[in-house]
């Protein structure tokens, strides 16, 4: 797939430009390992351009256009973002190893995103206060400025829909600095923005490497906000660097989302939710569940069905569109074979099967479900981020909260039970930041709030929540006697 721009200059200004190094890095098939593309080594230079852009953005047309303008160029973005859906699913696919079909429903989740917040940019509104005598008080949601957004490699069209969308929405000029490993689409998003009626400067992308054009961003004193989806470890650092100016950040960390299967729940539903929220993108999911706890007198059943439905999936190159595709690199590989020796052989489940004549190249793991590690195991506790699931068995619901909450992490969780109350009491206790009832994910859900607490980071995008997050609110308090 031959992009229809150059994808090795950066995008500031509204305008295709050389970055300052004039340095590029490969851009990697994971299906293959094959060199498609070569990306621009952004560097400070050039997120210091993009800041400068996006500023005179903000003092220009952009700062002055009307909410519900905003509002239209998002709209046709998002329109165009839909004609463009093969081209996209197929950088996409190739880019990330992604399964054609995954590839092609981020397109649409991200399309999604430019529409909602189109809807929402002229439908958020301060309010009026009761206060003194002689008084009118008031409150005005604005935009913080230039913002920053750092994306990571699992689903760039997705993140950069709910982040860059809702930022675009409220006013916000973006920056925006995509993962190395996967910076085609991003690149696209601008070009269409362009193409779309965005004025210049108000998205600019600077690809690069994390610890060159990632920490320029994150420490540069004209960022208002930052944005950041990604590992733990980066997040501290992103979080320290962005203390230094003391910005608000949004850190979604990833997690060890857990579906909770009561004896009495609907199995046969429950299955195909149990298993493809594992394996999904090869498991490279911050949302993923990679955690399925079961009540006992059902565990068994549960682990023969699931062990049955893992041994009928097959992982193949993205352009195969079979259910698992390629890890995004090797080093993530290596990080996801080094999880797998630590399991007990004996508890190894199932696999699921690699396609026969894999490219050598391409980055493949076969689909693996284990059975129960004691739940402080590193494999019951830490983040893999492969396509790689635990099953461990949980007494009564007591028992299941425990080990349910008994991670550092808090993003998702479910509950799979036919019991109304019990539903309730887990939906109230389970430590996360989203609680899903007898399914999970919700299909991605563009209009859900959607964050962690504990390792799993603070802050919520999606939905109406990431307006408030992309705004600051000012009180006007005038006196008039
Ligand atoms: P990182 O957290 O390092 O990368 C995420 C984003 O941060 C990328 O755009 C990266 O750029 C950027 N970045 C890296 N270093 C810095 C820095 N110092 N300052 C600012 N930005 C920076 O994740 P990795 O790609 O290294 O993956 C490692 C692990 O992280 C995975 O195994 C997985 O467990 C977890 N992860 C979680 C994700 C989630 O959705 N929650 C997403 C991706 C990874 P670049 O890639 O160009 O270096």
């Amino acid at each position: 797939m031959t992009p229809w721009f150059d994808p090795s200059l950066v995008f500031v200004g509204g305008a295709w430009r050389p970055c300052a190094s004039g340095e590029t890095l490969p851009v990697i098939d994971p299906s293959t390992g094959v060199e498609i593309a070569r990306i621009a080594r952004g560097s400070a230079t050039d997120i210091d351009a993009a800041v400068t852009a996006a500023e005179a953005a903000l003092s220009g047309d952009w700062g002055a256009m009307p909410a519900f303008q905003r509002g239209r160029i998002l709209a046709r973005l998002g329109q165009m973002v839909l004609d463009h859906i093969d081209q996209l699913a197929q950088m996409e696919a190739t880019d990330v190893g992604k399964p054609l079909t995954q590839a092609r429903n981020d397109v649409i989740a991200l399309a999604r995103y430019c529409e909602f917040y189109a809807g929402a940019a002229d439908k958020l509104m301060g309010e009026t206060i009761p206060f003194q005598p002689g008084f009118t008080v008031y409150t005005l949601r604005e935009p913080h400025g230039v913002t920053g957004h750092i994306v990571p490699w699992n689903y760039p069209m997705q993140i950069i829909g709910r982040s860059v969308g809702a930022a675009l929405a409220t006013g916000n000029a973006c920056v925006l600095k995509p993962a190395e490993e996967a910076c085609l689409t991003a690149l696209a998003f601008a070009d269409l923005a362009h193409k779309a009626g965005l004025p210049p400067g108000a998205l600019n992308v600077v690809p690069g490497l994390g610890a060159e054009a990632g920490a320029a961003l994150t420490a540069h004193p004209g960022i208002r906000h930052i944005s950041f989806t990604g590992s733990v470890a980066t997040g501290r650092r992103v979080q320290a660097a962005t203390a230094e100016n003391v910005v608000p950040v949004t850190l979604e960390l990833g997690g060890k989302s857990p579906q909770l299967v009561f004896a009495d729940a609907d199995l046969n539903a429950a299955l195909p939710f149990l298993v493809n929220a594992g394996i999904q993108n090869a498991g490279q999911t911050c949302s993923a569940s990679s955690r399925i706890l079961v009540e006992r007198s059902v565990y068994a059943e549960v682990c023969d069905r699931m062990a049955e439905a893992y041994r009928a999936l097959t992982t193949g190159p993205a352009m195969a569109d079979l259910r698992t595709g390629p890890l995004i690199s090797a080093r993530q590989k290596g990080i996801v074979e080094r999880y797998l020796a630590m399991a007990d052989p004996a508890h190894i489940l199932a696999r699921g099967q690699l396609a026969p004549d894999l490219p050598p190249g391409g980055h493949y793991i076969a689909p693996a479900l284990i059975a129960g590690p004691a739940p402080d195991h590193p494999l019951a506790q830490e983040e893999i981020f492969g396509p790689v699931q635990i099953i461990l068995p949980f007494e009564d619901e007591e028992d299941a909260i425990r080990i349910a909450n008994g991670t550092l992490y808090g993003l998702v969780a479910s509950v799979w039970s036919r019991h109304g109350g019990r539903q309730m009491r887990l939906a109230k206790r389970l430590r996360a930041g989203q609680v899903f009832i007898n399914n999970y994910g919700a299909a991605g859900g563009v209009e859900l709030p959607f964050g962690g607490t504990g390792l799993s980071g603070h802050g919520r995008e999606k939905g109406f929540e990431a307006l408030y997050a992309f705004t600051t609110l000012k009180t006007v308090a005038a006196h008039h006697g």
